[in-house]
């Protein structure tokens, strides 16, 4: 175990642990960053374009975002390193984290910005057929499905997005709902509908994944009369929201029913002392780049306050 104790460990790297980071080295905190092994930059290195992040006019591609984010939080001083944290001890006055290398560090304060997962339908032949056909990320996974009929389940502005993107290589690409009215933004929402190569499926739920060695076809309930039927396709994208990823910290944080870390009024400050959580993981209800870049920040200047005293 190294004996420094640092004076902030930031656990995660999206928008809000990339943000938490720039804050953090420009106050002179000496951050050091866990990036994640694999997930380095989070849910926005899967997403094209970004539209909506202010300041670039014409929008970016979301790698290209996190990559100037992690550029900046370099810049000022940010230590990076691209491993996970495997486990965390964050009660008492110093915090002790071990990383996927096996490696332990100390410090005094620690922000939590793990971000989210995706969610899954919970199908048995869904995690089967995963890879084999079955993917949640259109930008890693779409182009192997060049001029083949493809489904996306899901209503929210990622379904649409995903839809959209699609239709670059697939002959056919139909959105499948649960309900009769989408959830995504209206001038996503309008594009889709506007596209020719989109057809959406309204009230239907996937109960099933069918296929041996890949997926062949999905079978489908109609939600109003409970019709079940069975229909062809070469992939299925789903993206139906996500799940906070707090599993690491189930015993250590105060987290609310759905698992998001609670924290106290407008604040980033959890139940622990020195614990502050940021971005997607305490977020419900905006799930944004730039709300989770916003909250980022905060978790900083309240874990430089809290440092100062
Ligand atoms: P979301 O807004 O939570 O939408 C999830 C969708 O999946 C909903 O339509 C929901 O149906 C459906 N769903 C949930 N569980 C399901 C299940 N078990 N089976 C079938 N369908 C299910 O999630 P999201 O689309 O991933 O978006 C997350 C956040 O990121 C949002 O705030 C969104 O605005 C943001 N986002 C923004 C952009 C952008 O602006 N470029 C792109 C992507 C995401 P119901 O509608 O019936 O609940």
């Amino acid at each position: 175990m190294s004996e420094k104790i640092h004076e902030v460990v930031i656990v995660g790297s999206g928008p809000a642990g990339y943000t938490a980071a720039i804050y953090a080295a420009r106050a002179q905190l000496e951050p050091v960053m866990y990036e994640g092994s694999v997930t380095a930059g989070g849910a926005l290195m899967n997403t094209t374009e970004v539209e909506n992040f202010p300041g670039f006019t014409d929008g970016i591609m979301g790698p290209d975002l996190m990559d100037s984010m992690r550029k900046q939080a370099a810049r000022f001083g940010t230590k990076l390193i691209t491993d996970d944290i495997v486990e965390m001890e964050l009660k008492g006055s110093v915090k002790t984290l071990k990383d996927g290398s096996g490696n332990t560090i100390q410090a005094n304060s620690v922000i939590l910005a793990m971000g989210s997962a995706y969610r899954e339908i919970g199908l048995e032949n869904e995690k089967r057929l995963s890879g084999r056909g079955v993917s949640w990320c259109a930008t890693c996974d779409g182009f192997f499905f060049r001029d083949q009929e493809i489904a996306v389940v899901g209503g929210g502005d990622s379904a649409v997005e995903e839809a959209t993107f699609l239709t670059k290589f697939a002959s056919k690409v139909t959105l499948i709902h649960r309900r009769d009215s989408l959830r995504a933004s209206k001038i996503m929402a309008d594009r889709a509908k506007a596209n020719p190569k989109i057809e959406f499926l309204w009230n239907t739920e996937v109960t099933d994944v069918l296929g041996e060695a890949k997926m062949e076809a999905l079978q489908l309930k109609n939600t109003v009369t409970g019709a079940v039927t069975k229909r062809d396709f070469g992939a299925l994208f789903v993206a139906i929201g996500h799940i906070p990823r707090s599993e690491l910290i189930t015993t250590q944080v105060a987290l609310d029913a759905e698992g998001y870390v609670k924290v106290e009024g407008r604040s980033t400050k959890t139940n622990i002392e020195g614990v502050f959580a940021c971005g997607d993981l305490v977020d419900h209800t905006y799930r944004q780049a730039i709300t989770a870049a916003g909250s980022g920040c905060q978790a900083a200047l309240d874990a430089e306050k809290f440092l100062s005293h």
